[in-house]
């Protein structure tokens, strides 16, 4: 997968960030993206235990086979948190692209009651295991689009 094709799927998960958010979601988005480039699967945040990447890392694991999956690449707007790397990795979806960095996150969200952001990267989530998880992030030229469905959401 070429950096623009990620930035053209970061794109495609932003879109269902936004209609979470529209939807009375908080807004992260994520597709889940086949060994052909094409998305497969779109999920938006549900609420504060169904996050976008944990429900199309269940989603994925009902519908294809572990093996199909490890081709496969997880596309989300943010970095995942520890919850959405563990389901990610039990999953055996086996490469991770995310836009923005979990600080920045943090940053957005502040102490929000209902987004209570860890400080532990996936990166070390996917490293405390037994697979190797290829991991792709951030994307620095994206971030500024990403977060603006998150500016005005978290001060209510
Ligand atoms: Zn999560």
């Amino acid at each position: 997968m070429t950096r623009d094709q990620m930035l053209a799927h970061l794109r495609a998960a932003d879109e269902v960030a936004r209609e979470a958010a529209a939807h009375g979601h908080h807004p992260f988005g994520a597709v889940l993206v086949g060994p052909d480039d094409h998305i497969l699967m779109r999920q938006g945040n549900l609420d504060t235990v169904r996050h976008a990447e944990t429900e199309i890392a269940r989603r994925a694991a009902a519908a294809y086979e572990p093996e199909f999956l490890w081709q496969c690449t997880l596309v989300s707007t943010f970095e995942p948190c520890a919850m959405c790397a563990g389901t990610m990795y039990w999953a055996n979806i086996g490469r991770l692209v995310y836009g923005c960095d979990e600080t920045k996150i943090l940053a957005l969200t502040g102490d929000h009651p209902e987004n209570p952001t860890m400080s532990l990267s996936s990166r070390t989530v996917f490293g405390s295991g037994q697979k190797k998880i290829e991991v792709i992030g951030p994307f620095p030229e994206i971030e500024d689009e990403l977060h603006v469905p998150h500016r005005d959401f978290w001060k209510r």
